[in-house]
This record gives structure tokens, C-alpha cells and sequence, in this order.
């Protein structure tokens, strides 16, 4: 089994007590069936306790009425930790913020940026990332999967992750190579034509094409209306979907109200002076392209499983759209003053309501694939 990890990953140490925003709390933990038969067999003066503190019925730990796991004490540590030791953890909460994706034979695996500790590793680093492979013993056989277009995926991701941190183009230019690289080999794929996915990549290879992905992005840029248009209904579609934690739904009230209150005009004016201002411990190029790194690691392959190809590579641009209109936002908000504390709560409460939720993942995916003209 091929393993992939960014370079970054064994340097995550969870913070526990002194985390900001525990993820034992505001979102349900559920529990899997290995973990429920070792908490039903536990004999010892614990039991009580797990039989309390468990929802049997759903196979998720109880909460209380802050919605804090009832292993979670009041300093903000696991008393079944303390209690039981490592062993006893659930997969949920053993993994967590870790991510695995799975192919035939391959496991990639990412940090949540879920998980305010992860988005502060990535926020405060200045060097690109590294992805590393590592072999494993274990294989399987995947029912359904294409190992054809998997390969093409692949090969357009390692392209879109060498575009993407390819510092000499401004990053608006490397995501619009990293748009049409999708889009492209969509077209191809749709039309059964996988066998010349690999004129795609060569395309893209080829400097000259550089300078078309450079028009392309400053006709976007500077097309405000479209702009807003798009972060209109972005912000009236994520209204509708499920709410994880209420401090989302005040920070997308707050952030739509400031966005919108002015028309397009007002928008337009918000992003000119907050690009303009001084910002502390981020550089914004170097954040776009860490996010972008991150989202096209993290989902571009899963295409292989319902060949949304483009629409996963929007999704990464689309997020971080919207990530950088919740920091305009938050700049005004705050007196126009921004630091890295506030972008990594932008960052971490969006991961948490909007990767962490099926649902929500599916009604982006769609809205997105409405919005795609937007982007050609
Ligand atoms: S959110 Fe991250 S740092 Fe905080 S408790 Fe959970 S794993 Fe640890």
C-alpha cells in the first residue's frame, strides 16, 4: 500500500488543554463498532461511566447542554484518556484531525484544517509544501474504480501542484492554469477520450500558455460585478445548509451584511482598500497558495469515484474565494486591522461547517456546478 502525506504531517502535536477550540465539542463523535464493544465489555470501576456517558442507540458519546462531549472535563481534557489510556479512543477521536482518502492501493492522507493547530502550521509557514510517499504492507481490490483516469488524475494533480507553487506567476494566474487543467481533461473525459488526457498536461507544460491563463485572471479580477454575483449566491446558498456550530452563523451573518450592504460597488471598494492594508503574520500570496495546495491534495482525485473533475478543482478555488471575503470582513470589522489569530478561525470555522458535513459538501459541489460559467 503507497501512503502520501504533506511533509508537514508528522510535525502536528494536538494541543489539547491549551487548544483554543476543542473538537470535543459542538459537533456529534461517532463511535465505531470496535470501539462500542470494548466500551460493552469494560468491566472495571469505568463502566458506569460509559454506560452513562454513550448513546448506545446511535453510537455517538453523549453531550452535555454546551454540546461538550461527556468525556470532556472541565479543563478541557478526556477523562476516558486519563482513565483508560490511549487504547481506549475511538477511531474518531484516535484520527482526528487526520483525513484519509482511499484509492486502490493507495491511502493519502491530510490534516483537517478543522483543526485550529493545523491551519496555524500552515498559516505561519512561509516555504511550499512537500507531499512524501511511503510504502506499507496491505493491498485490496476496489469495486468500480478506474485505475485509468485515477492515473490521469494524478498526473493532472502533480501538474496542478508544481502550477500552483510556481512563485514567479502571481497566484490568480497559477489557479486559473489550475482551473483549465481541470477543465480540460474533463472535456476529454466526457467525451471518452481518455486516451488523450495526456495532451492536456502538455498543453499546460508549455510556458506560452502562461500568459492566456495571465489574461484570463485579470479579466476576473477586474470584472467586480461577476465577482460579487458569485459571492452573492455563494453566501445565500451556505445560509441553507446544516449549521455544526452557531459561532458559523454569526460570522456568516456578520460577514454578509459588511460583503453586501454596499452592491457591488461597496464589494468592489471592501476588497480594493483591504488588498491595500497592512496585514500581520501572513503573507497573502503565500496563504492563497497554501489553501489551494491543500484543497486540490485533498479532494482532486476523489474524482475518480463520479468524474466531477472541474467542479473539484472549483470547489478549492471557490473556498478560497470565500475565505478571503469572511477576512476582508473581519478586517473592517476589527478596524481595519487584521492578524494571523483572526484568519485562523476564518479558517478553521470553515473547514469545521463546510468539509466536515456530507450534506453540505454535496450542496457546494452543486451550487458550484451552477456557478461554472462563471469561471470559463
Ligand atoms: S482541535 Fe486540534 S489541537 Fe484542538 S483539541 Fe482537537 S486535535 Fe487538539
Amino acid at each position: 500500500m503507497l501512503y502520501t502525506i504533506p511533509d508537514y504531517y508528522e510535525a502536528f502535536s494536538c494541543t489539547a488543554d491549551a487548544c483554543e477550540d476543542t473538537c470535543c465539542a459542538g459537533w456529534q463523535i461517532v463511535v465505531d463498532e470496535e470501539a462500542l464493544e470494548r466500551y460493552r465489555a469494560e468491566k472495571g470501576p469505568y463502566r458506569k461511566k460509559l454506560r452513562e456517558a454513550i448513546c448506545w442507540r446511535d453510537g455517538t458519546f453523549r453531550q452535555d447542554p454546551l454540546r461538550r462531549c461527556k468525556f470532556l472535563k472541565e479543563d478541557n481534557l478526556c477523562e476516558m484518556y486519563q482513565q483508560l489510556g490511549a487504547d481506549s479512543l475511538c477511531k474518531t477521536c484516535r484520527t482526528y484531525p487526520r483525513h484519509t482518502e482511499e484509492f486502490e492501493g493507495v491511502r493519502e492522507i491530510s490534516l483537517s484544517l478543522s483543526c485550529p493547530e493545523v491551519t496555524r502550521m500552515l498559516v505561519g509557514r512561509q516555504e511550499p509544501v512537500e507531499f512524501l510517499n511511503y510504502e506499507k504492507e496491505g493491498e485490496e481490490e476496489f469495486d468500480g474504480f478506474d485505475p485509468f483516469l485515477y492515473s490521469y488524475l494524478v498526473d493532472t494533480r502533480d501538474l496542478m501542484l508544481i502550477t500552483l507553487k510556481n512563485r514567479r506567476l502571481p497566484v490568480e494566474n497559477r489557479m486559473m492554469l489550475m482551473l483549465g487543467m481541470a477543465h480540460d481533461l474533463e472535456e476529454r473525459v466526457k467525451k471518452g477520450a481518455l486516451f488523450s488526457c495526456g495532451d492536456v498536461l502538455d498543453t499546460y507544460r508549455k510556458e506560452t500558455y502562461f500568459s492566456a491563463a495571465a489574461r484570463k485572471a485579470e479579466r476576473y479580477k477586474m470584472d467586480w460585478k461577476r465577482r460579487y454575483t458569485f459571492s452573492r449566491r455563494t453566501f445565500a446558498m451556505i445560509r441553507k445548509l446544516e449549521l455544526l456550530q452557531p459561532e458559523w452563523k454569526q460570522m456568516r451573518t456578520e460577514t454578509s451584511r459588511i460583503l453586501f450592504s454596499g452592491g457591488w460597488r461597496g464589494y468592489r471598494n471592501l476588497h480594493k482598500e483591504f488588498a491595500r492594508a497592512e496585514v500581520t503574520g501572513f503573507d497573502r500570496e503565500i496563504l492563497t497558495e497554501q489553501l489551494l495546495v491543500y484543497f486540490i491534495f485533498t479532494y482532486f482525485c476523489g474524482a475518480v469515484y463520479d468524474e466531477k473533475i472541474f467542479v473539484n478543482a472549483q470547489m478549492a478555488a471557490g473556498s478560497v474565494a470565500l475565505i478571503w471575503d469572511f477576512l476582508a470582513a473581519r478586517w473592517l470589522k476589527n478596524g481595519k486591522t487584521l492578524d494571523q489569530d483572526d484568519v485562523i478561525e476564518v479558517i478553521y470555522r470553515y473547514s469545521r461547517e463546510l468539509e466536515h458535513s456530507d450534506k453540505n459538501l454535496k450542496k457546494i459541489w452543486k451550487l458550484l456546478e451552477k456557478q461554472a460559467e462563471l469561471y470559463r
